[in-house]
């Protein structure tokens, strides 16, 4: 692990640095190169763009850990705008949205699950009539419980709604067993948050380790996996496992984030892969940014320039 990555998550915390962080615009160097966009309009016309390169893309409407009821009820709001959107352009056969529970009221100190599940279940009803999915992203530890539960509940009404596994956490390859049953997408990822040592593997090394565990899981059972990582040793463990697990190109697919290895995410395409990009947008880009920070510190100083200039 950097020796950055710690305390730049730190500053994912902290309001104050959010506050003066906040003030720079999306437009500046180095926000847009994660995020394309503040609009509905331009979440959607980033989508054509990669769906006309052959990509397909999973939104994200930025925001977590909402305080008030309303403002989960505005983040429902803006993905059914989202997914009619999509529907209306044509783009919904290869677009689904990406969905954070803390969003939509999990973190509610008054009935969050109730609230999230409600919320959850309307975006997923929202996607049904637009011709797609949802799939639940994880958070920090303490929410893993709640999120797959409330997973569990939608997915009896909605089987094709998916959730990320993060191979961080100890308990993650017991998850991937429980959830690599017929029908279940499942995205795997690394984890993005800074976890104690009593739940998560802290070295890159153990990391990396449980990763291929869970992979192996996955592609070995019936589930669809969704391998989101960005590391070249995981794609090319990934893509053996594939073949040796008799997965033929299109019964799982990698993940990468949006503006990050555009070319890697080309060339996987090009031979065939099905290959989503994770398009996040809207204003609350703060927490995002500084996660992507963290695991690549070298941004660092491109990101305080942009601070300094305003652009
Ligand atoms: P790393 O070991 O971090 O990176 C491997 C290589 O990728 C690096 O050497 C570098 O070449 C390149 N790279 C990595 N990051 C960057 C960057 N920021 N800029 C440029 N190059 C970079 N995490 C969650 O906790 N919950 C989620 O729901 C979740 N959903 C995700 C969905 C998708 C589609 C993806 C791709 C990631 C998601 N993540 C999520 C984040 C994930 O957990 C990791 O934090 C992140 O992907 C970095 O891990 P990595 O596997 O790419 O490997």
């Amino acid at each position: 692990m950097s020796l950055l990555r710690q305390p730049i998550l730190l500053l994912s915390r902290s309001r104050q640095a959010k506050r003066l962080l906040s003030t720079l615009p999306v437009s500046s160097g180095i926000v847009a190169s994660y995020v394309p966009g503040e609009s509905t309009r331009s979440a959607a016309d980033a989508a054509a763009r990669l769906i006309d390169g052959g990509l397909t893309v999973t939104l994200d409407f930025l925001g977590e850990e909402v305080a008030e009821p309303e403002q989960a009820d505005a983040t429902v709001a803006a993905y059914k705008d989202l997914l009619e959107q999509l529907a209306t352009r044509g783009l919904s056969r290869k677009s689904e949205v990406s969905v954070k529970l803390s969003a939509v009221g999990q973190s509610l100190p008054v009935n969050g699950y109730k609230v999230a599940l409600e919320n959850a279940r309307a975006i997923c009803r929202a996607a049904r009539n637009a011709g797609t999915t949802v799939t639940i992203d994880m958070e920090e530890h303490r929410t893993t419980d709640s999120t797959l539960q409330i997973l569990r509940e939608l997915r009896k009404d909605f089987p094709e709604t998916g959730a990320a596994l993060q191979a961080a956490l100890f308990r993650t390859e017991a998850d991937c067993r429980a959830l690599a049953h017929e029908g279940s997408r499942v995205r795997l990822c690394k984890g993005a948050y800074l976890e104690p040592e009593d739940v998560a593997f802290q070295s890159r090394v153990d990391i990396d380790r449980s990763y291929v565990r869970c992979l192996k899981v996955l592609l070995a059972g019936d589930c669809y996996p969704m391998i989101a990582t960005h590391d070249p040793r995981m794609v090319q463990i990934a893509s053996s496992l594939a073949s040796r697990y008799g997965r033929a190109q299109g019964t799982y697919e990698f993940q990468m984030l949006y503006g990050i290895r555009p070319d890697e995410q080309r060339r996987l395409a090009e031979s065939g892969e099905t290959v989503r990009v994770y398009v996040p947008y809207g204003v609350e880009w703060y927490g995002y940014l500084i996660r992507r920070l963290a695991e690549r510190p070298q941004n660092l100083s491109m990101f305080l320039r942009s601070l300094v200039s305003k652009k």
